[in-house]
C-alpha cells in the first residue's frame, strides 16, 4: 500500500483494512464535518457517506473546510470534491438534505459508525434516539468561542439524554464566535476516537477541552437508570412528535420544509449545484433545495419567511 505508509506502520495492515471497510456518515459538514471528512479521509477511512442542508457562502471559507470556488455548491458537493482529489478511490454517498424522522432511516441505516457535526440540538436528539433503537455507535462533536466537546454513545451505555437537556437559550458560534483552531484540535481528537473505537472497542469518555486556556479533561458518563431514551425507550423525536416545519438557522435566516419536490425547470436561472438554486430579491437571498426546502435569508420572523417560502415553490 503506497498511501498510508506511516499510518500503516503504526497501526498494521489489517487495521488499515479494517478502516477502510467500515461505513462512516458524517451529519452535518460545517465547521467540525468538513475538517473532519478530510481527516477520516487522510486516516484511511474509504466509505464515507455526507449529509448536509446548506450551502457554501463566502463566510464559510475562513472558518469550514471549503475555498473560494466552493461558493455556490451544496456543501456536500464540495467536500465530495475535496475527498476525492485526497483519494480518487474514495467511495462516497453525499445527501444535500436535511435529516429528519421521515428520511432517517432510508439515509442512516447502513452505516456502521455515525458522526454529528451538526450545530443543532434537535437533530442531535433525533440521531441519538435512532442510533438507540437501532444500536449504532455515534459520535457527538461540538465546538463554541475556544471550547469544544467529544464523546462517544455506544450501544448499552450512556446516551446522550441521560445527562444532556435542551437548553433554552442555546449559546451559537454566530452569536458568540468560534476561535478556528479549536475546529482543527477537536476534530482530531474525535477522529481519533473513532479510530479507537473501529480498532479496539475503545469508548471515549466526555472530553472537554478550552483551547485558549489549555485546559483538557475527559470523564466517564454514567447511565441514567430513569433515561427517557435509553432506558424507557420513549423516541419523541424520531415519531415526529417535536418536529417543525420552520426552523431558525441564524437571526434572520430560516429554513422551511414546504415538503413538496421542487421543480428547477421552472425558474430562469442559472446554478452550478445540481441540488439547489439561489434567487436574490431586494435584500432577500432565497435558496431553493429539490427535496422541498427553502431556506430565506432576510426574513423578519418565521411567519414572514413561510409566506416567502411558498410564493416561490407556489
Ligand atoms: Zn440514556
Amino acid at each position: 500500500m503506497k498511501r498510508f505508509q506511516r499510518q500503516t506502520k503504526l497501526l498494521g495492515i489489517k487495521s488499515m483494512k479494517k478502516l477502510s471497510k467500515t461505513k462512516l456518515a458524517i451529519v452535518g459538514v460545517g465547521s467540525i464535518g468538513s475538517i473532519l471528512a478530510e481527516i477520516l479521509a487522510r486516516s484511511g477511512f474509504t466509505k464515507i457517506k455526507i449529509i448536509d442542508r446548506d450551502f457554501v457562502e463566502e463566510n464559510n471559507i475562513d472558518n469550514q473546510n471549503f475555498r473560494q470556488s466552493d461558493i455556490g455548491l451544496a456543501k456536500v458537493e464540495a467536500v465530495e470534491s475535496r475527498l476525492k482529489e485526497i483519494n480518487s478511490k474514495i467511495e462516497i454517498s453525499k445527501f444535500a438534505t436535511d435529516l429528519n424522522y421521515i428520511n432517517i432511516d432510508k439515509i442512516l441505516s447502513d452505516s456502521d459508525i455515525i458522526i454529528d457535526a451538526t450545530d443543532n440540538i434537535e437533530t442531535r436528539m433525533l440521531l441519538n434516539e435512532f442510533c438507540v433503537k437501532n444500536r449504532k455507535p455515534w459520535f457527538y462533536t461540538a465546538v463554541i468561542k475556544s471550547n469544544g466537546f467529544a464523546f462517544g454513545i455506544i450501544p448499552d451505555h450512556a446516551c446522550l439524554k441521560c445527562f444532556m437537556k435542551i437548553p433554552e437559550n442555546l449559546e451559537t458560534c454566530e452569536l458568540h464566535g468560534l476561535l478556528m483552531p479549536i475546529a482543527y484540535f477537536l476534530s482530531s481528537k474525535q477522529a481519533t476516537n473513532i479510530i479507537n473505537y473501529v480498532l479496539y472497542g475503545k469508548r471515549p469518555g466526555f472530553f472537554i477541552a478550552d483551547i485558549s486556556k489549555s485546559k483538557f479533561f475527559e470523564y466517564i458518563v454514567k447511565k441514567n437508570r430513569k433515561c427517557e431514551c435509553c432506558v424507557k425507550k420513549r423516541f419523541e423525536y424520531l415519531t415526529g412528535k417535536k418536529n417543525s416545519q420552520i426552523t431558525r438557522i441564524c437571526s434572520n435566516t430560516f429554513q422551511i420544509n414546504t415538503n413538496r419536490k421542487i421543480n428547477f425547470s421552472k425558474f430562469k436561472f442559472k446554478t452550478k449545484s445540481k441540488f439547489l438554486i439561489h434567487i436574490n430579491k431586494g435584500k432577500l437571498n432565497i435558496t431553493l433545495f429539490k427535496d422541498g426546502r427553502v431556506i430565506v435569508n432576510g426574513a423578519k420572523n418565521e411567519k414572514d419567511a413561510l409566506k416567502i417560502a411558498l410564493n416561490f415553490v407556489g
